[in-house]
Order: structure tokens, then sequence, then C-alpha cells
């Protein structure tokens, strides 16, 4: 699912036949987009059982709170982001510095200054690298953010990179502007290329169908 604010955010609907788990909630609060499309595959929103953050960036929490209260289901984030969903702490700024792509650079300064609020939620679980959820495997994916996760879903070759990658404007190893850790987000990349993955998802842009995994080890040996 897309939506163009929150610079072209993606979220994702995972459906093994055992109920739909959610990872990120675009931008919206009223989460009608979700909604939407769990009526167009025939569910309803009490079929979401699991609700997953990549982070805690205001762009992946728009829907949170009402999809939450809609469906009853768990909601999971690392601990370094769960008191930033609670509103009991707010983001880390990240750099005030322009840095390519200038598109986002909006985006950049209304994280720096903390512009966009979201309705604040209790994260029910907090989850660690190895963990399950629904059919995806938790990666700590830190770097973008200190408590930022990717997901791996094996059966499908689907490797759920949050911000850790991005598709727009261009292909890119996450936004420069945005990057707290660089060291640890260098970490996180040689660890997500590791994975066989065939379809790749990020959290800025469309995903990639397939070759997910020879796109991002091509794109580490160049930099
Ligand atoms: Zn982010
Ligand atoms: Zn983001």
């Amino acid at each position: 699912m897309r939506q163009s604010q929150g610079g072209n955010v993606h979220a994702y609907l995972l459906d093994d036949g055992n109920g739909l788990t959610l990872v990120d909630t675009l931008f919206d609060q009223d989460a009608h987009r979700v909604l939407s499309q769990v009526q167009a595959i025939g569910k309803t929103v009490q079929d979401i059982r699991h609700i997953i953050l990549t982070h805690a960036h205001r762009s992946h929490l728009g829907g949170l709170a009402e999809l939450k209260k809609l469906s009853g289901a768990t909601v999971y984030a690392h601990e370094w982001e769960a008191d930033i969903i609670s509103a009991d702490r707010r983001a880390q700024p990240v750099s005030i510095l322009p840095y390519p792509p200038y598109r986002t650079y909006y985006l950049q300064i209304g994280l720096n200054l903390n512009l966009a609020k979201h309705k604040p939620i209790t994260v029910d679980e907090y989850v660690h690298e190895g963990d399950r959820i629904g059919p995806v495997q938790v990666i700590f994916a830190a770097g973008h953010s200190p408590g930022h996760l990717a997901f791996f879903w094996p059966e499908r070759k689907a490797l759920i990179a949050g911000d850790a990658v991005c598709t727009w404007p261009t292909f890119m190893l996450g936004w420069k502007g945005f990057l707290l850790n660089p060291k640890q987000h260098l970490d996180t990349l040689l660890k997500l290329a590791e994975y066989d993955s065939e379809v790749l998802c990020v959290g800025h842009g469309d995903p990639l169908p397939t070759g997910g995994a020879d796109r991002l080890r091509a794109a580490l040996y160049k930099k």
C-alpha cells in the first residue's frame, strides 16, 4: 500500500492464511487506505492480528491508533522506538544540512523540528532479532534509527527493509540526511544483503518484485 504524502511512504499487508500481519501504517491518521485494502482482499479489520512498526517516524505511524482500536491487534516494535510511539520521547532529530535526494528535505526539516505529531499508542510487545511475528522473522536493522527493524518472509523470499533502503525518488541505500548512525547502518545493509531475497520492500518507494538481494549486493559493492 502506498501514499504520496510522507515521502511516497509504503506499508505492507501480509496474508499467510493465518490472519493478517501489517507492517507500518502509512501517513493518514484515519487509516482509510489500509482499511480499503483489507476490504479489497476480502478480509475484515479484525483479521489484522499483528501490527509491526519498522521504526517510530511519523510517516509510518499515521494509522496506528485507529487500526489498533478497530482491530484489537497486538502492536510490536523495538524498545528503542516504543517510547517515541507512546509520545513519552520525541524522535531523535536528524541533521539540518541538506543531502540528496533534495525532494525529501521538507521531511528532514519536519523531523528535525518535530513538526508532525502522531496519536500516541502503547506498544504491546518489544521484539528482537530472530523473533517470529506472523510469517516474518525479525531483523535488528539499526542505523536509520536506533531501534529500526527489518523483516524477512522466507516462504516468499520477501525482505521488508523499512527505511534502511529506499526506491524513491531513486534506489538508494537509505536517505543520507536521515541517517543517525552510518556505521550501524552499513552493518545493517551487509546483514540484509545476506538474506536470499527476491522481493525487496522498502519504506519509501515501490517494492522491487525480483532480484532484491542482487540489487542490494550490487549497490553495496559499488559503495
Ligand atoms: Zn524513517
Ligand atoms: Zn520513513
